[in-house]
């Protein structure tokens, strides 16, 4: 599932048709939520894309009043030029009639969404959270994001309406970095532990940012080396203390920790 990292990267690179108009919409299997389905969106024509923002796991462009919320969920991505779309949701061309520069968004198992909206209603549909990057939240901040209630680290680090960005990847990441067992009480954590948490979740996501660098897809589809610290290296030897990585189930999710390191 695309996190922070891998959205950013999508964000990015759909960048490139910033400031072109739209001329193209053709969305040959998308339901299209919010304003009108598809008629909404041909009211976009015509348009120049504003900007590509992203918020969480969201991708937003602006175009006018309107707002297109893209949410790639579990298998869903946003390209630039579509070569190698084979499971299309949906497709804007931008720019001049011999020069079309496509956004292409291609989704085998259709979990993502697409959603147009306003301006001013864009904070309803997509409301704004902390995020753990470009720059680490201090730790009291990230404290009262995720709120001292009951329920464990991981559990609090993924859910979106209190954190943007995080999930499996980036909880047993940050919490690696910051030596914390994700399954740590909330309660249970210090000041100190709580700004290792915010670095450790913001040296996460810049690895995995220039990882990506080097091949979107990688991350994405699971191919190739493995760029993590602790995911899914069960078995393997922990970077900072060469214990063995141990793998447990929470939730219905893989867990990677060290026991020898993450307290
Ligand atoms: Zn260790």
């Amino acid at each position: 599932m695309p996190e922070l990292p891998e959205v950013e990267w999508m964000r990015r690179c759909a960048a490139a048709a910033v400031g072109r108009p739209l001329v193209v919409v053709d969305l040959p299997c998308a339901r299209l939520g919010g304003l009108g389905g598809l008629g909404g969106l041909d009211a976009a024509r015509g348009l120049p894309l504003q900007a590509v923002d992203r918020r969480g796991k969201c991708l937003i462009l602006s175009l006018g009043p309107l707002r297109l919320l893209l949410a790639p969920r579990m298998t869903g991505r946003l390209l630039v030029g579509g070569l190698g779309a084979r499971h299309l949701r949906l497709r804007l061309g931008f720019g001049g009639e011999d020069d079309l520069l496509w956004l292409v968004f291609d989704d085998p198992r259709r979990l993502g969404t697409v959603e147009l909206t306003s301006a001013d209603a864009l904070d309803l549909r997509c409301p704004p959270r902390p995020e753990p990057w470009p720059a680490p939240l201090s730790g009291a901040a990230l404290c009262a994001a995720l709120g001292g209630g009951r329920g464990s680290l991981k559990t609090a680090l993924m859910d979106p309406h209190r954190l943007g960005g995080v999930g499996n990847i980036g909880a047993a990441e940050g919490c690696w970095r910051a030596g914390l067992d994700p399954g740590r009480a909330l309660a249970s954590l210090g000041a100190e532990e709580w700004a290792a948490l915010a670095e450790g979740l913001c040296a996460w996501a810049q690895a995995a940012l220039d990882d990506i660098g080097a091949g979107p897809l990688i991350l994405l589809h699971g191919g190739g080396d493995n760029p993590f610290c602790v995911y899914g290296r069960e078995g393997g030897a922990c970077r900072r203390c060469a214990g063995s990585i141990s793998r447990r189930v929470d939730a219905g999710r893989p867990t990677y920790f060290c026991p020898g390191c993450q307290r």
